[in-house]
């Protein structure tokens, strides 16, 4: 049994025969697990340049190509070709039939073009993709997602291969209705994963060393847990007080724990200098520590207001000052920090918290260009309702809303949100910079 006792009374058919719609159990990923459970529809609209790409990308995986008109693990359709209203019109005669064939937990990814400014009726039909997307998101079935990508005309086709790979998987099980923009990778090229190297995709983060705050517990420890899994060594950082748990985590992934409140004003250079001393590099820094002080703005004091910006946002300013100013982040660096959708939305009582996370995203957006030519890419992860102590505690009432207000029907785990940090956390993801990325079941809160 999980936490959703709907969900789980929901599978049985003298249940749903009462009238309650099955909530489908997402299909998740474990490693050793294929790419997709079944085959996979590929299709290009126009001059598409990134179709054989995924095609060859699929045949390393073994994923047969979906022939006749059975159910089909995923359709990707690279639509980067297209320009015109009647290229949108070939895009819908692909999606009709294969959406009808789409398994559950199935998975449909278009690569759209960027909108060119230069050309009224291709920027149209460019931004036309996004509300199709979005709105297939909300009809697909049985757990089923759909996602955009936004591909730079000058990205070459390998560049896509890590965020095709993250979409089509089980990986991004709670990640639907999103728009990711990949772009020329930053920094050094990389040797694409392939055949040859299948202990790089399932251990893709090997040899990297990555530091997570407000690891201790809930979306932080399964942060810890999914990079260790992937092969990166961990450094867990909380505050003193959560020591015993954090040093459990720690032992657990078997990396170093540093007990360390970040808004204190040394906090980056011990954070540097327990890296540089016990590791000696530094590959990816997860800000996930955050805090809630809930009051509505008409009651909101100066303590509650400060404390969560200290945390949520200072901290995070100045760790991310002291990393550019230190060269001990490597040439395929990640920073990735931990937003929210009330950044995105607005949540009632979360004036203080949801202009800080707000605010990460402006940060974040701010860092990437400066980060860029060093290779460093800097992203924001922004959960939705995620299933953990915190929302465990909340009134029935609110908790059922906030579960039930989404795509999929039920609220995210914590491993779903590390899963996309740790795909952000890959070399190979350096054309994904600067982009927030929600990991909410496509909520009808935020954009
Ligand atoms: P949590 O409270 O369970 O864990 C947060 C961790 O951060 C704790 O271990 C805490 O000790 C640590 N921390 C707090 N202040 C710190 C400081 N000054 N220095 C070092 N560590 C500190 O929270 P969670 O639910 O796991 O959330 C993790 C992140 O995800 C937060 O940034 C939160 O805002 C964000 N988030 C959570 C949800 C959700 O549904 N749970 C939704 C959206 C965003």
């Amino acid at each position: 049994m999980s936490n959703d006792t709907l969900r789980d009374l929901s599978q049985n058919q003298l249940v749903r025969r009462l009238g309650v719609p099955r909530i489908p159990v997402l299909r998740r990923y474990a490693p050793g697990q294929p790419l997709l459970d079944g085959p996979a529809l590929v299709g290009a609209v126009g001059a598409g340049r990134y179709a054989e790409q995924i095609r060859a990308l699929l045949k390393d995986a073994d994923i047969a190509d979906a022939a006749g008109d059975g159910t089909v693990a995923a359709a990707v359709l690279d639509a980067t070709g297209v320009r015109t209203l009647d290229d949108l019109a070939a895009v819908r005669e692909f999606l009709t039939p294969a959406v009808r064939r789409l398994a559950p937990s199935g998975r449909l990814l278009l690569l759209g073009p960027e909108p060119d400014a230069g050309d009224v009726e291709a920027a149209a039909a460019a931004q036309a993709l996004d509300g199709l997307v979005r709105s297939a998101a909300k009809e697909v079935r049985a757990g089923a997602t759909a996602n955009l990508l936004v591909v730079h005309p000058d990205a070459p086709p390998a560049a896509t291969d890590s965020a095709v790979r993250f979409f089509l998987s089980a990986r991004s099980a709670y990640v639907d209705g999103q728009v990711v923009r990949v772009g020329v990778p930053v920094g050094p090229a990389q040797d694409p994963i392939g055949m040859d190297a299948p202990d790089e995709v399932v251990r893709p983060l090997a040899g990297r060393v990555a530091v997570v705050t407000g690891a201790a517990r809930g979306i932080g420890a399964a942060i810890a847990d999914t990079l260790a899994r992937d092969g990166a060594t961990v450094v867990a950082v909380d505050v003193p007080a959560a020591g015993e748990s954090l040093s459990r985590v720690a032992n657990r992934v078997g990396g170093t724990a540093l007990q360390l409140d970040i808004t204190t004003p040394d906090a980056a250079d011990r954070l540097l200098a327990h890296v540089r001393e016990r590791h000696g590099r530094l590959d990816v820094v997860v800000h996930n520590a955050g805090i809630t002080r809930d009051k509505l703005l008409a009651n909101m004091d100066a303590d509650r207001w400060d404390a969560v910006l200290a945390v949520n946002l200072r901290a995070q300013l100045a760790i991310n000052e002291a990393l550019l100013a230190d060269d001990l982040l490597s040439d395929t660096g990640r920073i990735v920090c931990i937003a929210s959708t009330s950044g995105i939305a607005g949540n009632r009582g979360q004036t203080n918290y949801a202009a800080s996370k707000a605010g990460v995203i402006g940060m974040v957006r701010a860092l990437a260009p400066r980060f860029a030519e060093r290779g460093v890419t800097v992203n924001a992860v922004a959960p939705g309702f995620i299933e953990t102590e915190m929302t465990g505690k909340m009134p029935l009432g609110t908790r059922e809303a906030g579960r039930r207000i989404n795509s999929l029907r039920q609220g995210g785990l914590p491993v779903d949100v590390a899963e996309t940090v740790g795909w952000l956390a890959e070399a190979e993801t350096g054309g994904v910079t600067g982009q927030v990325v929600r990991v909410c079941g496509q909520s009808i809160l935020g954009a």
